[in-house]
């Protein structure tokens, strides 16, 4: 051998090296799928604990929870589709929190995605819901064999090595349909043991979404979690336990007429008047409503989202023009009814919230807001706040409001609901919902609403008229028919 030969041979023997250690995010991607397999499709089942996102008692507390009867999920991979079914039942007892408890008997609730077009199933044929695809999407690449695909699809993956309780990890991260990231962290047997990602919410900004894997078992060379827990800012929002798991199982999943290339739902609002400058505002699944003081107007509620509010401040600009909004109340924490906030305060108006709620919102409202930027985000505003303890009244002489904590009731302590007393109405948001026309009575009557009537009756209010923040407004004998139903044990 010459001194050329040898040469080689040593450059020859670094390459090897090299290749043989210095892993990239593509090729530990391609471990994983060596170690757990890469199956076109697969089904798994179980059961265990789901819970409501934001539907806490209070502020800080675990999200409410329901015990998962059965959970079943199929993904066909090459498709990037997904059908998940879970069926529920009542797990607080008595009920506490919102999710719309209780649930009598079980609730079953199923959703798909396919490629573009997300739906759900509906009594007259497919809902299209398609501003849920990019969710649907990620929550297909973050299971095991998702993430290994995508990881290994992705141009620029990176690693980089974490210590986690006691155990090294490569963690691969990967951009995901532009303005996503997803983070794997693969443990020293090429399983996925943790996938982190980040979602856009209205309340908690850029939200941590992480689901973990552990007892992985063999199905027939595919190997699976039987463990998977799934936490959304924070809290458990599934706890799976799996029991049976088919790989290459033939998953179907066939895209409805009328859902591929649905637009995502516009925001509908439709007002409606109840009483002199007092508007009911609906239209969509959750309510407002606008009242006129003398100089200013005061809005009851800006519910789900930036999109939603800010339709609802237009309405209130439409239906009283040249008077400032100076109010909005919070009715409670519950992310369906605080989603919005954030496009009053980029308005100037004040929040009226219970004062319980005053330092979580503090918290939430200052979270990053980096994957879907809002109304505030582009014009940022300190948050006002005006507190409520047990009451507080606004007026100004020819009109009043008096705003009301309904301290003693199982959905949320820091309840507040508002009541004109000159009117006669009362504006309240979850302990009563009325039934659509013509619809059938439920099986039991909600605690929720007894608890209502329990301190309706105790401060002696005079209710003629309920305007609800879900369904539509009606006299109170709507709610005593709904109290007339036997109690369910
Ligand atoms: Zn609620």
């Amino acid at each position: 051998m010459n001194t050329k030969m040898l040469k080689s041979l040593v450059v020859t023997i670094a390459a090897l090296a090299l290749a043989g250690c210095a892993r990239s995010g593509k090729s530990v991607a391609e471990d994983v799928g060596k170690a757990i397999g890469t199956p076109k499709s697969i089904q798994y089942s179980g059961s265990g604990s789901i819970y409501a996102i934001g539907q806490s008692y209070q502020p800080n507390d675990r999200y409410s929870k329901f015990t998962l009867k059965s959970y079943t999920r199929a993904i066909d991979y090459d498709k990037n589709a997904s059908r998940e079914e879970d069926v529920r039942t009542q797990f607080e007892n008595p009920p506490r929190g919102g999710g719309q408890q209780p649930v009598f008997g079980e609730r079953r609730g199923v959703s798909f995605v396919s490629g573009e077009a997300a739906w759900n199933p509906g009594p007259n044929g497919a809902v299209p819901a398609t501003q849920a695809v990019d969710e649907r999407q990620i929550q297909i690449a973050v299971t095991p064999h998702g993430f290994a695909k995508a990881a290994a699809a992705a141009a620029d993956a990176t690693i980089e090595t974490k210590t986690e309780d006691g155990k090294q990890m490569t963690v691969v991260t990967f951009p995901f349909h532009g303005k996503y990231k997803i983070s794997g962290f693969v443990d020293d047997q090429n399983l996925v043991a943790k996938v982190q990602t980040w979602l856009p919410h209205p309340v908690l900004g850029d939200m941590l979404v992480e689901t973990t894997y552990a007892d992985y078992k063999d199905y027939n060379g595919v190997k699976f979690p039987t463990k998977i827990t799934q936490t959304q800012g924070g809290f458990p929002t599934l706890e799976l336990n799996v029991s049976e798991v088919q790989p290459n199982a033939a998953a179907t999943i066939e895209v409805p007429a009328g859902v591929a290339g649905a637009p995502p739902a516009a925001v509908k609002v439709e007002s409606q008047k109840l009483a002199d400058g007092v508007w009911f505002v609906g239209g969509g699944s959750h309510n407002s409503a606008v009242i006129e003081f003398k100089d200013h107007v005061f809005i009851v509620e800006g519910p789900l989202d930036d999109e939603r509010a800010s339709a609802v401040i237009a309405e209130a600009k439409k239906l009283v023009p040249n008077k400032p909004i100076k109010y909005a109340l919070n009715t409670h924490h519950h992310f369906d009814h605080s989603g919005g906030l954030r496009a009053f305060v980029a308005e100037g108006v004040t929040i009226l919230t219970q004062e319980m709620n005053k330092p979580y919102y503090e918290k939430t409202l200052a979270m990053p807001r980096t994957i879907k930027p809002d109304s505030l985000s582009k014009a940022p505003k300190e948050p006002k706040f005006q507190t409520i303890g047990d009451k507080y009244e606004l007026t100004d002489g020819t009109r009043t409001v008096q705003l009301i904590n309904i301290k003693n009731n199982t959905h949320n302590p820091g309840m507040v609901v508002a009541y004109l007393p000159k009117e006669k109405i009362l504006i309240e948001p979850d302990l009563f919902t009325p039934l659509p026309p013509k619809a059938p009575m439920p099986a039991g009557v909600s605690p929720f609403t007894v608890e209502l009537n329990n301190s309706l009756k105790a401060m002696k209010l005079d209710v003629r008229q309920i305007a609800p923040l879900h369904g539509r407004p009606v006299p109170m004998a709507e709610m005593q028919k709904m109290l007339a139903i036997p109690k369910k044990g």
